[in-house]
């Protein structure tokens, strides 16, 4: 094993690595002499000075070089020795060296780097476009606004989750265990009905590969991250930059065609209109709220997960506004797909000749 071996118990030998960073509590603070009376001395009794103990080496894990800023390496836990995903073809460490039988070692300190952060852009509630630019504190996060029917839909199919008259509970889907918040009916009134985000974004993509995962490296869970960053950049180019035909899948069902980009002077049409992109189906979105945290229902353009925050929902989307919220029978418009409380994604990506998302018929592999 290539473990790099340190001692951290000299005042003079304090690893670079962790020089940014206040002294652990764990021994690896240097012991240094009182051969001056300190500043402030205790006016009480003296207290009973514990007895040093030795200062174990400080073991560094391969990515320790990169994550000295953010604090000294996990020198208790075992390292892992990092094997690259299914997926992620030769990916190289954060430093650029190739995997190797035993390169890099990673410990659970370091997984964990950037977690919160990839979390926070596949999670936030917010508006992603405003006009011509992204707005909120995460410019790159996953979720974008629905039109007013998407909307009406996805309410009334979370509310029949909620009600718990649909076979909700228990979603056969595979990646349906991944999901961020499956909404299930309030257990006591009068509980307020839960938040329901159906994203399966981190689940997928970012926690299977931490400390409590597969314990990659960096480059590794980089590499992986990069695929979803990817697919959702892709999938946003089609809804900004496309014809509402093009998305609609008119042109590929009646044409044979590929889709269309609209015109320069189209885009800066639709942004004076508040409308960086469209809704996965074509349709012209609802307006951005105001206030980010205000959105009531988002969609991650990534998995096609519908976030619905019960407790901003207008007056005529709550449930008692709700005349009907039989979903018995109705299907997607494009690829004829049931809709089905019990299903994860029902909205359709309609420009797509098969997509793996609608129908109930998601596969757990999807990165
Ligand atoms: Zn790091
Ligand atoms: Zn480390
Ligand atoms: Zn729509
Ligand atoms: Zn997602
Ligand atoms: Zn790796």
């Amino acid at each position: 094993m290539r473990y790099n071996l340190r001692r951290g118990s000299s005042e003079s030998e304090i690893p670079d690595e962790i020089s940014t960073s206040p002294p652990s509590a764990n021994g690896a603070e240097p012991e240094t002499e009182p051969s001056s009376p300190p500043a402030e001395a205790p006016a009480q009794a003296p207290a009973p000075v514990p007895v040093p103990l030795p200062a174990p080496p400080v073991l560094q894990c391969d990515d320790s070089p990169h994550c000295a800023g953010g604090g000294p390496c996990n020198q208790t836990a075992a390292f892992v020795l990092c094997q690259p995903p299914i997926g992620v073809i030769n990916p190289l460490s954060i430093q650029g060296n190739q995997h190797t039988a035993n390169f890099p070692l990673t410990c659970n300190t370091c997984q964990l780097h950037e977690e919160i952060v990839k979390q926070t852009e596949a999670n936030s509630p917010y508006a992603i476009w405003a006009g011509a630019v992204a707005v909120g504190t995460n410019a790159n996060h996953f979720r974008t606004q629905m039109c007013r029917n998407c909307i009406h839909r996805e309410v009334r199919l979370y509310w029949t989750r909620v009600n718990g008259t649909g076979p909700t509970q228990n979603p056969p889907q595979p990646t349906a265990a991944h999901v961020a918040n499956w909404p299930t009916p309030p257990v006591g009134a009068p509980m307020a009905a839960p938040l329901q985000d159906l994203c399966i974004c981190v689940a997928m993509h970012v926690t299977p590969y931490g400390p409590n995962g597969s314990g990659n490296c960096h480059g590794c869970r980089d590499a992986v991250w990069t695929l979803a960053t990817d697919a959702k950049e892709a999938i946003t180019d089609i809804l900004r930059n496309s014809t509402a035909n093009s998305i609609k899948g008119d042109r590929r069902r009646h044409q044979g065609r590929d889709r269309k980009t609209i015109s320069d002077l189209n885009r800066w049409r639709r942004e004076q209109r508040g409308i960086g992109m469209l809704c996965p189906c074509g349709n012209e979105p609802e307006p951005a709220a105001l206030q980010v945290a205000n959105e009531y229902a988002t969609i991650c353009i990534k998995c096609m997960g519908v976030r619905i925050d019960p407790a901003r929902l207008p007056a005529r989307l709550q449930r008692n506004a709700m005349r009907d919220l039989r979903t018995r029978g109705l299907k997607t418009h494009v690829h004829k797909k049931k809709i089905d409380p019990a299903y994860r994604v029902n909205m359709e990506r309609a420009w797509l000749e098969f997509d793996p998302f609608i129908g109930g018929g998601e596969g757990p592999g999807e990165m």
